[in-house]
């Protein structure tokens, strides 16, 4: 618990790694500035092109849920 509580207290003082301010560059040409202990990133796929974040998939999954539940309302006249 003693140790436990030293950690806590180290991490408020900022004794912790340095974090610096490097940029993720996404295959879309999104950049997103970030902190991390690592230097620049790159990734395939972020927030902004992504099809959660963009909704596209989303939109064509729900548009398959409203002709199930159109047809299930015709269905029952
Ligand atoms: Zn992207």
């Amino acid at each position: 618990m003693n140790l436990v509580r030293q950690g806590v207290l180290r991490l408020k003082e900022g004794i912790h790694p340095q974090y610096k301010e490097v940029t993720i560059k996404c295959a879309c040409g999104e950049e997103v500035k970030t902190r991390s202990t690592k230097g620049d990133m790159h990734v395939e796929i972020c927030s902004k092109c992504h099809p959660f974040f963009t909704g596209k998939q989303k939109f064509v999954d729900a548009g398959g849920r409203v002709d199930k539940f159109k047809k299930r309302m015709e269905g029952r006249g």
